[in-house]
């Protein structure tokens, strides 16, 4: 179960806009207790997509309208500001242009390098350019498939 505090979910809206028609990708700061995480912060990274995996259907390698790709010099940065305040890493998002709140399956396989069984993986719907729906993933089954996580509202 996964709780954001209003101003971690505007911050992650007015990043996946300012991006756009890119995805934006960014780290989740927060609390977990026993299997139920609270985000309280969230760290903006840089998508550094660079055509690191190719999958066969690949049009443009280059592209970021539909990738990204998370630094690990950019997780330690986040997870370094995440001990300064004494929070720890819960989760990571990104966007999803003109697209549904549904990881894809080059998520999936990158999703394999970041983060542990119960981290959070958060996407966020930009539709024309305006923040939509956003939803939670937990990477399942040993990494072989996504099952949504249950977002609570906030108190
Ligand atoms: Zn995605």
């Amino acid at each position: 179960m996964l709780t954001l505090a209003p101003e971690a979910l505007a911050a992650i809206a007015a990043h996946a806009e300012t991006t756009y028609p890119d995805e934006c990708v960014g780290l989740l700061l927060g609390r977990l207790d026993e299997g139920r995480k609270t985000v309280l912060a969230v760290y903006q990274a840089e998508n550094r997509w660079q055509g690191q995996v190719t999958l066969a259907e690949t049009d443009d390698p280059t592209s970021r309208r539909d990738r990204f790709y998370l630094d690990p010099r950019d997780y330690l940065r986040a997870d370094r500001e995440a001990q300064a305040r004494g929070l720890e890493l819960v989760g990571v998002y990104h966007s999803h242009p003109d697209d549904a709140a549904v990881p894809s399956e080059r998520d999936r396989v990158g999703a394999q390098a970041i983060g542990g069984p119960s981290f959070a993986f958060v996407i966020q719907s930009v539709r024309a350019g305006r923040a939509a729906e956003l939803a939670s993933w937990l990477l399942v089954a040993e990494g072989a498939t996504f099952e949504q996580e249950e977002i609570t509202p906030w108190p």
